[in-house]
């Protein structure tokens, strides 16, 4: 017996969870938090839809949370097998699965001191928790051909943040392999820093994300894209505000300002990195050489540190953070989290709105019902900590530095088929979105057969 059951991120964009039944042993593709406005984020209290101690094992696409968020709490009803992932994926999930931890016991506390109108005393999960989840967890590099019980696994690099992979698992059937591919998130081609996705060129079953299904991102360098937002900062002596990702975009954006400074483009400016795990995620990005492409190895070859230049400062303590209300422009901060749903940026909201010569620079993908989507959609006020504020900042987007590919760039990596899929199922897209890719694939791959997953739809193989 054979099925696949989509557990999340299907008709929206995170809780990603992908169950795969072969015969008696279930093992779960990713296992992600669902993030956004408070209808999503109750679902992660939803009773988990199969007993996690029946689970024997869990794979990880990459460390983003949506994807890896759920872990701890998997543990706490009981899951004990092992998490397995590519080693920097593992590194990066010790910092953000702790901090992910550490932010649900800070809810809960505000909750109960009777500030939050979050109907959870409790935290979802607790550090305690996170750690355990850590334990459980095993490296696997990319390329190698894991065994597990009946199943083969491998990860094959996606080129979406540091660590990031397709997963191929192949099981069998009727005496034959059955062979699945999960692409996670799927990466970029001729990003900076990370090598580009790799190519597959076959699966009995794809599940295949379309978060920009029905997208095509801007073609500008990053330099190009984010310098008329720098010089309207300089033009206003104002603060540029960046909601950044820790993972990846935060590090993207480093790399184009200093490939700004370098080319003199702009003048040197305070540049702010505001949040303390970014320092640590960018010295991971730093240290896997082998995950970075040709640009990255010439650089390094010439002796220049891409994420280090005159001017940019690594704000770790609070304190520090907010000393920053008082800094006068020109200058940039780039704090998280990068939907404004919390974190350091959210006093930095509060501060700037207000004040017209700030610039709110969107680098990232807002999901619905998120402050930043509602920024982006032109509210004139919003409400933060309780509070009403005016916004009279200019806001502005590029989609550069998504770290998801478009249409188009989904279509280029489906070329490398030389075989189609038995079936396709689209995954991690507002319905809007995976319609529009079901579209663009029918086009040019006739014949192909493409289904939009529907949310805990169980598909027998
Ligand atoms: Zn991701």
């Amino acid at each position: 017996m054979l099925s696949l059951q989509f557990l999340g991120a299907a008709g929206t964009v995170t809780g990603s969870r992908f169950l795969l039944t072969v015969d008696d042993a279930k093992v779960l593709i990713d296992c992600g938090l669902f993030q956004g406005g408070s209808e999503l984020k109750e679902r992660n209290w939803a009773l988990f839809p199969v007993d996690p101690k029946e689970i024997q094992g869990v794979f990880v696409t990459h460390a983003h949370l949506d994807h890896t968020g759920y872990l701890p709490k998997l543990v706490e009803l009981g899951f004990r097998g092992k998490i397995f992932a590519t080693p920097s994926t593992l590194d990066l999930l010790g910092i953000l699965l702790r901090d992910s931890a550490h932010l649900q016991e800070e809810e809960a506390a505000y909750h109960n001191r009777g500030k939050l109108c979050c109907p959870h005393a409790k935290p979802l999960y607790t550090l305690q928790e996170a750690e355990q989840a850590l334990y459980q967890t095993h490296a696997v590099p990319y390329g190698k051909v894991l065994e597990f019980g009946k199943i083969k696994v491998e990860f094959i690099s996606a080129g979406h943040i540091l660590g990031s992979a397709f997963i191929r698992v192949t099981a069998p059937q009727n005496g034959k392999e059955v062979s699945f591919l999960f692409t996670g998130d799927m990466g970029r081609y001729h990003s900076p820093i990370l090598n580009d996705p790799a190519t597959v060129s076959e699966a009995d079953y794809l599940l295949m994300e379309s978060t920009y299904g029905d997208r095509i991102h801007e073609k500008k360098t990053g330099v190009e894209a984010i310098l008329p937002a720098v010089q309207e900062c300089l033009d206003l002596s104002g603060c540029l505000l960046i909601p950044a990702f820790t993972v990846g975009r935060t590090q993207e954006i480093l790399y184009t300002l200093r490939q700004m400074l370098d080319q003199k483009l702009i003048p040197q400016i305070p540049v702010y990195v505001d949040s303390p795990m970014a320092v640590d995620v960018t010295h991971l990005y730093a240290e896997y050489h082998e995950e970075h492409d040709l640009d990255m190895e010439q650089l390094e070859k010439q002796g220049h540190s891409p994420f280090r230049f005159p001017g940019l400062q690594y704000v770790r303590t609070t304190q520090e953070s907010k000393d920053l209300n008082h800094a006068k422009g020109p200058l940039i901060i780039i704090s998280a989290n990068g939907m404004c749903t919390g974190g350091r940026i959210m006093h930095h909201l509060v501060n700037r709105l207000p004040d017209p010569s700030t610039i709110l620079l969107f680098v990232g993908y807002q999901g619905s019902g998120t402050r930043g989507r509602e920024l982006l959609e032109g509210a004139k006020m919003i409400t933060i900590f309780h509070q009403k504020i005016e916004v009279n900042a200019r806001i502005k987007q590029v989609d550069n530095f998504s770290a998801h590919g478009d249409y188009p760039e989904i279509l280029k990596w489906l070329s490398g088929f030389k075989k189609q899929p038995l079936r396709t199922f689209l995954v991690h897209g507002e319905p809007e979105s995976a319609r529009a890719m079901k579209g663009h694939i029918g086009e040019k791959f006739p014949g192909w057969t493409v289904e939009i997953a529907q949310d805990m739809q169980k598909v027998e193989l």
